[in-house]
């Protein structure tokens, strides 16, 4: 089998020590950690000892090299990350504040990961992929959805396949370019990972059992719905399987939907029961979250098994 292959933003976070509002005054900051959502789903894979690589840009900087090197450390190949002399690695600021909701400050205008480009090593990584995991939050770079929408029919005619992870912001739908990129690789993906109201934006339908059944007719082979500390759901036309999520203090929830479905994609791929991918992509969204750092928390499986032995579920 091949690669799991995507393309996307890498950056870093650093991140306000209290609980807050904004950063107008100084303030104590702990980071950089390595950050991302493409990064981050990237490094849960090469974490669960599944090959893996990611298309991306960095600056020639520290930012850059730190997200590097981790990814490097758990495995994944990163041979099609270009390194940009004259661009900087992006980062981003964030406070939570005490009602759970995040102040952010992004530095990412002209940042390196608005560079990302069809260069020969992002060919030859996507040339080889048997799997590409599609992150909306990159489609409205040019030159990712170039190398999408080039790669997808590829990897379909070579027997691989396709998951996407919506991670937008209402705002992209809204545009009329935007949606229709977001509506081609919806007709193309076997495994959709929404969370929230992202199932209801997709389809165009409020109602849950609709919404499933309208994206099942649409060609998606299996849909898993991501919700929160609640756990998961897994749909496709056999039917229905729900898993409580596990209980844990949230201390930090970014990441938590990137692992989760690394994680979920990986067991999938490793032949294990849905019952078991929902359970170990349970288990990873919420080690994530009990983590300071985006990417802190990502897991490998002899990790998540331990933890499933001895965390608590919620009430189903
Ligand atoms: P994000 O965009 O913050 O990365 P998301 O909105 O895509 O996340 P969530 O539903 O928030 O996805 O989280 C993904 C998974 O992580 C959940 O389905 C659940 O398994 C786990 N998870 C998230 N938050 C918690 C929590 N507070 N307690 C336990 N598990 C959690």
């Amino acid at each position: 089998e091949g690669k799991i292959v995507t393309i996307g933003e890498i950056l870093v976070e650093i991140m306000a020590t209290t609980l807050g509002h904004g950063f107008l005054e100084a303030q104590t900051l702990i980071g950089p950690f390595p950050s991302g959502a493409p990064a981050i789903f990237i490094d849960q894979v090469g974490k669960l000892g599944h090959p893996a690589a990611i298309v991306s840009a960095v600056g020639d900087d520290d930012f850059g090299t730190v997200n590097l090197e981790r990814l490097k450390q758990d495995g994944v190949d990163v041979s099609a990350v270009a390194i940009h002399p004259g661009a900087a690695t992006g980062s981003a600021f964030v406070r939570y504040r005490p009602d759970g909701g995040r102040d952010f400050v992004f530095n990412m205008r002209d940042s390196a990961a608005g560079r990302i480009a069809a260069t020969p090593e992002a060919q030859a990584v996507l040339a080889e992929a048997g799997h590409l995991h599609v992150m909306g939050s990159g489609l409205p770079v040019p030159a990712v959805f170039g190398m999408v929408s080039a790669s997808i029919p590829a990897i379909k005619a070579r027997g691989g396949t396709v998951s996407f992870d919506p991670n937008i912001r209402v705002e992209m739908l809204r545009d009329p370019a935007g949606k229709a990129a977001f509506q081609s690789v919806l007709a193309a993906t076997d495994l959709f990972l929404p969370s929230g109201e992202e199932l209801s934006l997709f389809s165009g339908e409020a109602d849950e059992g609709r919404a499933i059944a309208a994206l099942l007719d649409a060609g998606v082979q299996e849909i898993v719905l991501k919700r929160g500390k609640a756990g998961a759901s897994h749909f496709d036309r056999s039917g229905r399987t729900d898993m409580p999520g596990f209980v844990v203090e949230e201390i930090d929830p970014t990441g938590a939907g990137d692992s989760f479905g690394a994680t979920f994609l990986v067991a999938r791929r490793l032949d294990k029961s849905v019952e078991d991918c929902l359970r170990y992509a349970n288990a990873a969204g919420a080690r994530t979250v009990t983590v300071k750092g985006p990417m802190e928390g990502t897991s490998s499986f002899a990790e998540l098994d331990a933890f499933i032995a001895a965390t608590p579920v919620g009430a189903a």
